[in-house]
């Protein structure tokens, strides 16, 4: 494995009496992709969220790029700048326009001019095949647009790692395939991404490595190989049955 990005350590996540994540171990390596897969309820969101400090973790420690982000003298803003999240349902700021949603975070936080960051959101929206969506309003978009234009709102910020929540669970199945065509151009150019998804066929192609949670542990990991063709853990055989 090249460089480490992304080190959990013994991650543990509890909601009251609810003990969602019960001691996680993962490393992850510059440039690589790690799809995560299990069923509903497990605490794939509530890891990925831990990831970006959206959720502090109950107990553990998380290191992204040599920085402790529990620590409280973390810069956790600058952390959270570095990793760019892709939700289920977009989160896009409806009202606005396509490029008022992806000029304004750079202009805020990134010192972009106007000018600066309009030509970087056009080179955006022409990564993710929008670039006539520029002065669309998000509400006039498809679904499978707006998540696109949520990527390119996230890689904006110049992010080293990308996290992506479910991205086409809300999507028409007609839209699902742009929206991995765009995840699977950024895994070429070597982006470094974390993908919780349902989408099997993307697994088995892009991921370095694929992750089984089940009841907030990690039951399985392996290459997408091992992971699909050879399952060990029964929990894990049920689970491919019923989704693949
Ligand atoms: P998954 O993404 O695998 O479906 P989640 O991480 O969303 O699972 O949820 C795991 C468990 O944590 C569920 O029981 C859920 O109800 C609980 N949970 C998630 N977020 C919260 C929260 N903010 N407050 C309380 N419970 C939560
Ligand atoms: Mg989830």
């Amino acid at each position: 494995m090249s460089d480490l990005k992304i080190k959990v350590t013994d991650l543990k996540k509890s909601y009251g009496e609810n003990h969602v994540l019960k001691g996680i171990d993962l490393n992850i390596g510059a440039n690589e992709v790690v799809v995560i897969i299990g069923p509903s309820g497990s605490g794939k969101s509530t890891l990925l969220r831990c990831l970006n400090r959206l959720e502090e973790p109950t107990s553990g420690q998380i290191i992204v790029d040599n920085v402790d982000i529990g620590d409280p003298k973390a810069d956790i803003n600058r952390v959270r700048q570095d990793i760019g999240m892709v939700f289920q349902h977009f989160n896009l700021f409806n009202n606005l326009s396509v490029a008022d949603n992806i000029t304004l975070a750079p202009m805020e936080l990134k010192g972009f001019n106007k000018a600066g960051a309009e030509a970087q959101a056009k080179k955006l929206l022409a990564s993710v095949g929008l670039e006539d969506k520029f002065d669309a309003k998000v509400q006039s978009l498809s679904g499978g647009q707006k998540q696109r234009v949520a990527i390119a709102r996230a890689l904006a910020m110049k992010p080293d790692i990308m996290l992506f929540d479910e991205p086409t669970s809300a999507l028409d199945p007609e839209m699902v395939g742009d929206v991995l065509e765009v995840m699977k151009d950024l895994a070429k150019e070597g982006m470094t991404m974390v993908v919780v998804t349902h989408e099997m066929g993307f697994a088995k192609e892009v991921a370095d490595r694929v992750i089984f949670v089940d009841q907030g542990k990690i039951l399985e990991r392996g290459t997408p190989e091992e992971v699909f063709e050879h399952p060990k853990n029964e929990r894990l055989q049920d689970f491919l049955n019923k989704v693949l």
